[in-house]
């Protein structure tokens, strides 16, 4: 998997950037939600959401 490619996603909330939430020490991902989708926080909202990876990069 490359981090660089899913580093940013649009949020669906606000259309604003989102930036992967990563472990920082180790750059590995961080915790997904309870469905395994990545979390992604919302740089505009101050929020967290998260990404089904399959639907996002049909
Ligand atoms: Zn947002």
């Amino acid at each position: 998997m490359n981090l660089e490619q899913i580093k940013y996603h649009t949020c669906d909330l606000d259309d604003c950037d989102g930036i992967l939430l990563v472990d920082v020490e180790t750059e590995t991902l961080a915790d997904t939600d309870v469905d395994g989708n990545m979390q992604y926080y919302c740089l505009e909202g101050h929020h967290t959401f998260s990404v089904d990876e399959d639907e996002a990069y049909d």
